[in-house]
């Protein structure tokens, strides 16, 4: 049902700006409006927030039917459901609950914020600080890769507040957008999903209240990694629908170009490299829907949740690559939707964890699974 939802808003309100979004390297508001109107900001959020109060599963189905059409605005709702709203349901006090989430199911994007130019994939290594004076933290430091921050109205910072302490000071703060000091740099340029906001959000003698802080003090490392578990799985569902979304706009034309007589999907050179990307798309949505499935019931997850993202990243690789040689030449003009795919899939194998990263987590388990 909510799939349906998701497909038709896809199809009559996202796909006539995709193209435009993606020329402009911008967001259009009437998209961020329709998804707050439609319940997609606050999947998981328990109704008494005004949340959809439905599952994680249902935010991967989202995720992915969202990204057949739009990988950027697929990842604007994967950050804002999988990081932001989680973030405040598991670890917010009922205050913050109280004060935030309403807000973030029905107006307001939120942003995450962990890298910085020094610290990607070392995320513990971060050198933005929290110095307490008083009640208040006042943070120093710039984020950097910040999806959604030119949207967002609410900032969840990690920052360390005793560095003494290496990374069991990494504390989460709930910063606000209009707090002084907090400002919105520049804004990246970018190969693919480039109506997803990116970019630095910096600051300088940020004042918050010790009541800003989620959850415990010095968790934040722990809730970071923890979330970002999670998040993957989410970033699969993009890579998957992504693959989808490419091979269905694909396929009609490889039924209907004729050469040499025959429709080239009749040549069977043809058919077997569009059997095994088929397979492998069906094979990425099973690990996609296995990890959600797993994370759901309370199952041991992290292994496959980095095992669907690493390889829907490499299958949405594959298929968005294959798709643009099956086309020719059109396959390689923006008059088709073929060659964005393949420019949005690159970044499936970087955030939330490169495919290096996820490599070393997938061997991790192995290794603890053995001792
Ligand atoms: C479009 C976009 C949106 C993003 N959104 C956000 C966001 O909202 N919030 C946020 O906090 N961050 C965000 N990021 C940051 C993203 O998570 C980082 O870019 C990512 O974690 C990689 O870090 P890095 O770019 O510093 O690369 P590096 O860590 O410098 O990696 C460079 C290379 O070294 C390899 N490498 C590094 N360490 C190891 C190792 N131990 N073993 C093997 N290989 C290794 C990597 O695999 C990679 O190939 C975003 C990035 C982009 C591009």
């Amino acid at each position: 049902m909510m799939k349906e939802t998701v497909s038709r808003l896809a199809t009559e309100k996202i796909k006539p700006l995709v193209r435009s979004m993606d020329e402009k390297s911008e967001m259009d508001q009437s998209v961020i409006d329709a998804l707050f109107e439609n319940g997609l900001m606050g999947i998981e959020v328990d109704s008494e927030y005004g949340g959809t109060d439905t599952t994680f599963f249902n935010a991967c189905l989202v995720i992915e039917e969202l990204a057949r059409v739009d990988p950027s605005v697929s990842v604007m709702v994967d950050v804002h459901n999988t990081l932001i709203t989680a973030l405040f349901m598991n670890y917010g006090t009922k205050e913050q609950k109280e004060k935030y989430l309403p807000r973030l199911c029905s107006d307001m994007l939120g942003s995450f914020c962990l890298s910085e130019t020094e610290s990607g994939s070392d995320a513990f290594a971060l050198r933005t600080a929290a110095v307490k004076q008083g009640d208040y933290y006042v943070i120093n430091g710039e984020k950097c890769w910040i999806t959604s921050a030119g949207h967002a109205g609410v900032f969840l910072v990690m920052a360390n507040a005793k560095p003494t302490d290496g990374y069991k000071g990494i504390t989460c703060f709930i910063v606000d957008r209009d707090t002084e000091g907090l400002s919105i740099g520049r804004k990246e340029d970018k190969l693919g999903i480039r109506a997803s906001f990116t970019g630095t959000v910096t600051f300088e003698n940020v004042k918050v209240p010790e009541s800003n802080i989620l959850g415990q003090f010095g968790h934040g490392y722990k809730y970071a990694i923890g979330m970002l578990n999670e998040g993957r799985i989410g970033i699969g569902a993009q890579m998957l629908g992504l693959a989808e979304g490419c091979f269905e706009n694909t396929i009609p034309y490889c039924r209907e170009r004729k050469q040499f007589g025959k429709r080239i999907f009749d040549f069977q050179g043809m058919q077997h490299q569009i059997a095994n990307v088929a397979m492998q798309i069906e094979a990425a949505k099973l690990l996609v829907y296995n990890a959600a499935r797993r994370k759901e019931a309370g199952l041991p997850f992290v292994k496959e949740a980095a095992m669907s993202k690493l390889y829907a990243s490499e299958v949405a690789t594959l298929t968005t690559s294959k798709c643009i040689e099956w086309m020719g030449g059109v396959g390689f003009i923006k008059d088709y939707p073929v060659e964005k795919y393949f420019r949005d899939c690159k970044i499936g194998t970087i955030y939330e964890g490169t495919s290096n990263i996820q490599l070393n987590t997938i061997a991790k388990s192995i290794d603890q699974e053995y001792q």
